[in-house]
């Protein structure tokens, strides 16, 4: 029976511990060499093709190898730009097969899983759906590469139990994003938990992302922070980058421009603790 796969694991069995090999690097996803330093960059939203082109051929050349956009945009206020759904899945989808990178966009809902599969690499699940566990069960049945955010309010193990749920319905294409977690604290939008990266790599073989934009919720201090993160075992980066970010539609603080974006990369490179060369063009 269906819900007997739920009953009979215990803590001490997850799949995520137990078959550790089992679990695809996301430099594997990406078709990258195995110590590269992974970016994935681009926009909050898909706005329009133009837009979105610049962007693509810019990110292109900065190195990055994988360009983020969403289309469907879980927005806290009902009135606030949903995304352009269908519309910005294909506008993602051309420019990036044009320009030869691979693409992340969230998927928020059960019934598009199939048509966001068809148009993007990795489906993102954000963070107000970690514990959506219909839609991560439906993801882990798809069997398509997923990038996993950890909820703002969820616990590092409840952040693993979602994965698991992943992972329980076939799904070995799994990577997690630590993209900060509510605190008190209000110099930035949330609080990076530094902690969870090495604590994610010391119990599981996952692949982990830290969102840096989502985290901070702004742009100055990014470099300093995206060094610690690597420092502290980061599979990945990722960052909000935007042509024209004040008249961004979403998250417009937040997202670089295209210069500041050029001057992160170079401060990167010029760390010798950080090597970005396999991942540049
Ligand atoms: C996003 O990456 O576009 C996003 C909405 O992030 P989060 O789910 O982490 O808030
Ligand atoms: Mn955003």
């Amino acid at each position: 029976m269906e819900s007997l796969k739920y009953n009979c694991n215990n803590n001490k069995n997850r799949l995520l511990i137990a078959e550790k090999e089992k679990y695809a690097l996301l430099t594997d996803i990406l078709n990258m060499p195995s110590n590269a330093m992974v970016l994935i960059a681009g926009p909050c939203s898909v706005e329009n093709y133009s837009g979105f082109e610049e962007i693509a051929i810019f990110l292109k050349e900065n190195g990055v190898k994988c360009i983020r956009g969403g289309a469907y945009k879980p927005r806290t206020s009902p009135y606030d730009f949903q995304g352009l759904h269908e519309d910005g899945l294909k506008i993602l989808n051309e420019v990036a097969k044009k320009h030869n990178l691979s693409t992340i966009t969230e998927v928020l809902d059960t019934r598009h899983v199939e048509l966001v599969s068809n148009h993007a690499d990795i489906l993102q699940v954000g963070a107000r759906n970690m514990q959506n566990y219909e839609l991560l069960k439906e993801i882990g049945m798809s069997g398509h590469p997923v990038m996993l955010k950890r909820g703002f309010c969820a616990t590092i193990e409840e952040f693993m139990h979602a994965a698991e749920y992943i992972a329980l319905n076939g799904n070995n294409k799994i990577i997690l994003c630590e993209r900060g977690i509510r605190t008190f604290e209000t110099k930035t939008r949330n609080t990076l938990d530094i902690s969870c990266i090495p604590i994610i790599k010391l119990e599981t073989s996952l692949s982990i992302v830290v969102d840096l934009s989502h985290s901070l919720g702004r742009k100055d201090i990014i470099c300093p922070i995206a060094k610690a993160a690597i420092a502290a075992g980061a599979d990945g980066i990722m960052i909000e980058v935007h042509p024209d970010p004040e008249n961004a539609l979403s998250d417009c603080k937040q997202q670089m421009s295209m210069i500041e974006f050029h001057e992160l990369i170079n401060s990167l490179k010029c760390d010798k603790n950080i090597n970005l060369l396999h991942s540049a063009k």
